[in-house]
């Protein structure tokens, strides 16, 4: 099957990033992580660390409004280089791998929905429904905002299910592929017997067993914090 055919319906990119434009925080919380990152750039825009990726409209979209982004190539990381086949071959087919210029030349305008999307992603459970917004969870000791999840606010929730909504309605790869990041990551919690958070639809937050999937509601600013992020 080709790229294009995975979109059962098309995708207007510009509408796509206009619904999708609200910051995470009410501030840049870029300042509150990238102090901790030797570079001095967020982790989230440190290719050493993440590497943004985009459906192949984006992508054509993109590339023709800005020279903000490059195919992925691999060698973007000096310190770091990964093999591009192997990378490759570990993505879903509906998307690519891509690299910005850095954080010093970020147009807001262009983000890609990778960095629109971070650090969260949709939870879907095991009996196919899509209820909030989870973690990822590599990022726990890097991402300031992971351990302030009390930081999040309603109108990027509220965006982020809209938008995840609309996508799933038309690009029936990525329900799939975020069903088997949210089983992963319950199998990952469950091994370390702890519960996931998670920011519900509902506007509530709560605490998700992985075994049972059961929900119990919970105050975020009671929640643990971790690696640079533990005392503050
Ligand atoms: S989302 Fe996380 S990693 Fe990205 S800038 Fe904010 S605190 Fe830093
Ligand atoms: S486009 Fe901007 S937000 Fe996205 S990774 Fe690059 S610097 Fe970060």
């Amino acid at each position: 099957m080709g790229r294009m055919n995975l979109f059962s319906i098309p995708l207007d990119v510009r509408a796509l990033y206009d619904r999708f434009d609200a910051p995470v925080t009410s501030f840049d919380c870029g300042e509150k992580c990238r102090v901790h990152n030797p570079g001095g750039k967020p982790f989230c825009c440190d290719i050493c660390h993440a590497i943004p990726v985009a459906y192949p409209q984006e992508w054509e979209y993109l590339r023709s409004c800005t020279d903000l982004w490059h195919d992925w190539r691999g060698d973007e990381c000096p310190e770091d280089p990964t093999d591009p086949e192997v990378l490759h071959e570990e993505t879903p087919d509906h998307l690519m791998l891509l690299a910005c210029k850095g954080p010093q030349f970020c147009q807001r305008e262009y983000r890609a929905s990778s960095c629109r999307q971070f650090p969260f992603f949709p939870y879907v459970t095991s009996d196919y429904k899509f209820i909030g917004l989870a973690y990822e969870w590599a990022f726990e000791s890097s991402c300031w905002v992971i351990s302030h999840l009390d930081s999040v606010t309603q109108a990027y929730r509220e965006e982020f299910v809209r938008t995840y909504d609309d996508l799933f309605c038309r690009i029936p790869n990525e329900f799939e592929s975020y069903a088997g990041a949210s089983e992963e990551m319950r199998e990952h919690f469950a091994g370390l017997k702890r519960r996931i958070p998670i920011l519900h639809r509902n506007g509530g937050t709560y605490l998700l067993s992985p075994a049972s999937e059961r929900l119990r509601k919970a105050t975020p600013a009671t929640f643990r914090k971790f690696g640079f992020y533990t005392k503050d």
